[in-house]
């Protein structure tokens, strides 16, 4: 699994493409994120692209030796330690701490992926803790965590963190669902502040907003197609053209222009790496204007 077979937390994973293309890997990461998202996979990707032998495109090859082995699951180099009963023990911990005394077996790296990490007793987090004082070289640690707030405070400061999203990028049903839902509220005329909430369930990050904005100019500009292309074949949505007949009636020419552009400003704003909440409540602004 790469980086482009993971759904959701694109921002993440962009991030960590970075790290690994400028090669400017820190020796531990934290990742938090609730039990729907698939942390491990997360992790996973990160470790195949860290020990991966052709790095340039900040992913993970899927073809070199070292990617074949993680793919089958036998890895030398990647240790996996977990919880054992309802914690990870001192001992689990210790264990580890002997076996990154050694050389990595086929590259220059040895990647831990510590799941559970939360439930690491005090005594474990203590004894983790000189290893991340001092890194054994070329070791690089992913902690794994539902609730960072369960790990001592001086763990999480030696940690590089990523907060996990557990929003996924809408697939296109679901994101024209969402374009519709939002043109709903502003035509009743709904609350800014909820508005701007519920927007950020479909945009939570840059990829799912680009795609969010796409829908939703498509289904604007249709409603100012559909009053002279009855044929249907410049429509966008072509098979809700009845939906968007309906609809119609409830814009004034002069309000689906102003929208259009709107959200043209948001797209060039996004690329722009503007902030995300930032571009959609001024998109929303501007059209409710
Ligand atoms: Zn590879």
């Amino acid at each position: 699994m790469s980086f482009n077979d993971i759904k959701g937390n694109k921002n993440v994973m962009e991030r960590m493409s970075r790290v690994i293309k400028s090669r400017n890997i820190s020796h531990a990461y934290l990742l938090e994120g609730d039990c729907t998202i698939d942390k491990i996979g997360l992790a996973e990707s990160f470790a195949k692209a860290i020990l991966c032998e052709n790095i340039s495109e900040g992913d993970s090859c899927e073809c070199c030796a070292s990617c074949r082995k993680i793919s089958h699951g036998n890895h030398e180099d990647i240790i996996y330690i977990k919880a054992e009963g309802n914690s990870i023990k001192d001992e689990s911990i210790e264990e580890l701490q002997s076996r990154i005394r050694n050389k990595p077996y086929a590259g220059d790296r040895t990647v831990v992926i510590l799941q559970d990490a939360d439930t690491m007793t005090l005594r474990a987090q203590n004894r983790l803790l000189k290893t991340l004082e001092e890194p054994a070289p070329g070791t690089v640690m992913i902690l794994l965590a539902e609730n960072m707030e369960s790990l001592t405070e001086t763990i999480r400061s030696r940690c590089t963190t990523y907060k996990l999203n557990p929003f996924e990028v809408p697939d296109c049903e679901s994101t024209m669902n969402g374009a519709i839902q939002i043109s709903d509220m502003l035509i009743e005329g709904a609350a800014f502040y909820k508005i701007s909430k519920k927007l950020v369930e479909f945009t939570p990050d840059r990829p799912a907003a680009r795609g969010f904005l796409d829908a939703f100019e498509s289904l604007y500009r249709d409603l100012v197609i559909s009053e002279y292309d009855i044929e249907r074949c410049l429509l966008f949505n072509a098979e809700g053209f009845e939906e968007i007949r309906k609809r119609r009636r409830l814009y004034s020419v002069g309000s689906l222009e102003k929208a259009v552009v709107a959200i043209e400003e948001a797209r060039n704003d996004l690329n722009r790496n503007l902030n995300i909440n930032y571009t959609m409540k001024n998109m929303i602004l501007k059209i409710i204007a």
